[in-house]
């Protein structure tokens, strides 16, 4: 019998598994993949506090990525940028980096079994509670695992969300862009390390310098024209055409392939029942053009564990401490699921020749942005009412 059954090891399940297990529960932390490599991201990071928590900070400083402290915006040929304002800095760790790092804390602590190569089919149930869960190994061999609470943290196709029938809250409304990214090396590097926004009239791009020198840069775009982007020579070429990115590129190579996504449903779940809890993406699924999966996995981990920690203790009951964490999970995630809706959705407005005249008068006429700075508290609040309509 286990005090915690985590089903996914990777940053929600194995950062839950860490705070816990330092607190010396018995945890089965288990996973399908035989080792957690690497796994669909762009790995911007912005929260700085939870990753010292965890104990993985040095590491991933150390880890060659470089700090970004700047946002930069292009809208078709103008640029907005500054220094970031949501975090003192950003950077953009490979998910291979990262997960790598917070299984090293994992085997750190003799209480966490891990199990990898589990498939976990179905769950245990006793009086409607359930009470553990039951997976197949490599070899076709079932396993059965009890435990006081059985935590999904399997990512958007939750397995536990699934079996355990949670109930979708909100779920996108809009035709999600699909995603694409690669790892390129022969980009001249900005002197201080920058998040590259581009609203083009089909795509929105982003560029971020990784490890090694390389960038890794993602477009996001209509669906149903996946097929095309996936050509290296076009995603290449659309590369290319990103006009203050372009003088930049001395010989452009991808490093590995294109990966991505070309259908994303965004949602957010109920986050649990009787005997059993859902934490990271198996929870709530924010579109990656967000850029805030990882800190949310963790963030919203780790106040699982303080809630879970109570419980566990017989200090307080199921219903209050699930209670609690789902108020937490709901004030962070929900802001941030309408925000990266309403992103999309502005993709598709076009910026006409007109408007286009008026913005390069406003980049180019010292006095016109001086007066526009001047007036930015009102201009915020115009825009801000608009958002909230
Ligand atoms: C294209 C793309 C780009 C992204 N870019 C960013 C970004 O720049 N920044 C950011 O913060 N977020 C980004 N995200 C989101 C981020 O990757 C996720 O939010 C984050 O990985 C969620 O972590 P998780 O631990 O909840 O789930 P996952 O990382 O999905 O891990 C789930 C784990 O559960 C295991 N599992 C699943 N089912 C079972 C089962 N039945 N039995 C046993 N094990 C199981 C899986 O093997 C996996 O290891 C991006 C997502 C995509 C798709």
């Amino acid at each position: 019998m286990y005090d915690l059954i985590i089903v996914g090891a990777r940053c929600s399940g194995a950062s839950l598994a860490i705070f816990l297990g330092r607190l010396g529960y018995n945890i089965l932390l288990v996973d399908r993949a035989t080792h957690v490599g690497p796994t669909l991201s762009t790995h911007i990071i912005g929260e700085v506090d939870v990753y010292q928590h965890l104990r993985i900070e040095k590491r991933m400083n150390s880890s060659g990525a470089p700090f970004l402290t700047r946002f930069r915006v292009n809208v078709d040929s103008h640029l907005f940028e500054s220094d970031l304002i949501v975090t003192e800095r950003a950077m953009s760790v490979r998910r291979e980096l990262l997960d790598s790092y917070l299984m090293e804390e994992v085997k750190k602590l003799p209480n966490i079994k891990v199990e990898l190569a589990i498939n976990i089919k179905d769950v245990i149930k006793s009086n409607e509670k359930i009470t553990g869960v039951i997976g197949i190994d490599e070899n076709g061999n079932e396993k059965r695992y009890q435990g006081k609470v059985v935590v999904g943290a399997d990512g958007r196709n939750s397995t536990i969300a699934s079996l355990t029938n949670a109930r979708i809250e909100q779920q996108s409304s809009i035709d999600e862009l699909a995603v694409l990214y690669g790892y390129f090396s022969g980009i001249q590097p900005l002197p201080v390390g920058t998040i590259e926004w581009y609203w083009t009239k089909d795509s929105i791009a982003i560029c971020n310098p990784i490890d090694g020198g390389k960038h890794c840069i993602a477009f996001m775009f209509h669906p149903s024209n996946f097929k095309s982007w996936c050509n290296v020579d076009e995603f290449s070429c659309k590369i290319s055409k990103l006009n203050m990115l372009s003088p930049r590129i001395t010989n452009l190579s991808l490093e590995g392939n294109l990966k991505g996504i070309k259908r994303i449903n965004s949602y957010v779940k109920n986050t649990h029942g009787e005997g059993w809890v859902l934490v990271g993406d198996a929870s709530a699924n924010i579109h990656p053009i967000s850029g805030v999966g990882i800190d949310n996995a963790i963030c919203t981990s780790e106040v699982l564990a303080i809630q879970l920690d109570k419980y566990l203790r017989n200090q307080e009951s199921w219903t209050d401490v699930m209670t609690e964490y789902k108020k937490y999970r709901d004030e962070r995630i929900y802001p941030q699921f309408y925000a990266s809706q309403k992103t999309q959705a502005l993709h598709k407005t076009a910026i006409t020749e007109s408007q286009n005249s008026a913005t390069s008068m406003l980049c180019t006429f010292p006095s016109l942005a001086k007066n526009l700075t001047i007036r930015s508290e009102a201009i915020l609040q115009i825009l801000q009412e608009d958002e909230h309509e």
